[in-house]
């Protein structure tokens, strides 16, 4: 997880949440079951651009490039469930891209006073660590350790995949450590820095590596 900069509201939001959310609160109000048309109006295309553009193709949770893998979930933060925060569907704040798995995690989970880390909101440098291709909760931290259990941001398939990614950086960050030309030296460090760029998967942890090996 990195530090992600919300995009402005898309204006097909900003037109029409007011008259989405009354009609929705509508239904739930009168107890009745709202239909899928109503609920889903944030899946737009302008959204999921804007979505895309603000985590770079990324889930804003584990950094797995989501188009690579599948179709990317549209994230609410805070669950839009009818008995968690059907007032936030629409609301362009509580979204990001994600991928099935952190999404199908997260599920309709939150807990106002434990909640999850919000890469929108919060910095992940400050909650977690990265040692190798495991992402690990600050001693301590419990919204952190909340996160990373809940939407397991260790588990098998994503430790796999990083660390086929650690392995390809690690090689290209020693043969930099070799290299005594100057001038390859400095393309080759200027390609590390482009692999472990925010926009690459899982740079995170590919960052911390290249910190630590980087002569
Ligand atoms: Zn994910």
């Amino acid at each position: 997880m990195i530090q992600l900069n919300k995009n402005g509201e898309p204006p097909v939001l900003t037109a029409n949440k007011d008259a989405w959310k009354n009609e929705l609160m509508g239904y739930i109000q009168r107890g009745e079951k709202i239909p899928s048309s109503v609920s889903n109006r944030y899946n737009k295309t302008e959204v999921k651009e804007s979505l895309r553009q603000e985590s770079y193709s990324k889930c804003i949770y584990c950094e797995s490039n989501v188009q690579h893998i599948s179709y990317e979930h549209i994230e609410h933060i805070k669950p839009k469930a009818r008995d968690k925060y059907p007032e936030l569907t629409f609301e362009y704040e509580n979204l990001g891209l994600s991928c099935p798995k952190c999404n199908m995690n997260k599920g309709a989970e939150y807990d106002e006073n434990v909640p999850y880390i919000n890469p929108f909101v919060d910095n992940p440098e400050n909650h977690f660590k990265a040692i190798g291709a495991l992402i690990w909760a600050l001693p301590g931290d419990r919204r952190a350790r909340l996160t990373e259990l809940d939407i397991e941001l260790n588990r098998p398939e994503l430790l796999e995949v990083r660390r086929e990614r650690l392995n390809s950086i690690r090689s290209l960050v020693e043969i930099y450590n070799q290299e005594t030309n100057q001038r390859l030296k400095q393309s080759l460090k200027n390609e590390i820095e482009t692999e472990i760029g925010e926009d690459k998967p899982y740079s995170f942890i590919t960052s911390k590596l290249v910190e630590a090996l980087l002569n």
